[in-house]
């Protein structure tokens, strides 16, 4: 465990001062996330909301900042919009609803970003590039939802160098979007290809193993 402050201290050195970085921490365990917040990390991505709920009830927001990274089921809603920050995966009408609803009943704003399908694959979750203008305007009339970002996860892929183009069309998917609306956010990049997308434009990049380790 006595790397992780190191990890994360490599990790942030090579990054440029607009890059915020997400720990995605699911599957660790809170003292991991206590000696990750010694290291310097002020926002953890989660994926499932129990679990993320029984460290949340431990470690609290005071201090640091949750996103949410997994997928997002529409009965799962009213507990994601409790006590996460953000949630990156917003993929439909249905589910931007559903997150509408929740953090309408708690007086909330939530923050959210549309995760983007940007190699097209059948059956992941994440809305196709063709749709993420669209949905965008959807959600927008929604008025306890608010828009900031994009998210992708992209495909499966052994050399990082071939992540390159899927972060290149989602950051020009981005830049589309901005001339409209008011999006800030693009979060793109693993441990593994996390350098390329920041050379491609991402400002939120989300690492796991290269902070805690093989999972
Ligand atoms: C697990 C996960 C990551 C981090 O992946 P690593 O390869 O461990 O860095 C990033 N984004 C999402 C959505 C994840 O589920």
């Amino acid at each position: 465990m006595a790397g992780i402050k190191n990890n994360i201290q490599n990790i942030l050195r090579g990054f440029p001062s607009h890059v915020e970085l997400v720990a995605a921490a699911k599957g660790r365990s809170v003292d991991e996330i206590l000696e990750a917040i010694e290291g310097g990390v002020k926002i953890f991505g989660e994926n499932y909301t129990q679990e993320a709920e029984e460290k949340f009830s431990i470690i609290g927001g005071g201090k640091v900042k949750w996103h949410f990274i997994g997928h997002l089921q529409k009965n799962k809603a009213k507990r994601a919009v409790k006590f996460f920050d953000v949630i990156e995966t917003v993929d439909s009408i249905k589910i931007a609803q559903a997150i509408d609803k929740s953090s309408a009943a708690i007086n909330k704003i939530m923050e959210v970003f549309i995760e983007v399908n940007s190699a097209k694959e059948k059956n992941k979750s994440g809305a196709l590039p063709e749709d993420v203008e669209i949905l965008a305007r959807h959600i927008l009339e929604l008025k306890n939802i608010k828009l900031t970002g994009l998210m992708t996860m992209g495909p499966a892929l052994k050399n990082p160098e071939d992540y390159r183009p899927y972060f290149k069309d989602t950051k020009a998917l981005f830049d589309k979007i901005k001339l409209n609306l008011d999006i800030k956010y693009l979060s793109m990049g693993m441990s593994d290809s996390y350098q390329i997308a920041i050379q491609e434009g991402a400002n939120i990049v989300r690492i796991g193993t290269a902070i805690f380790g093989p999972r």
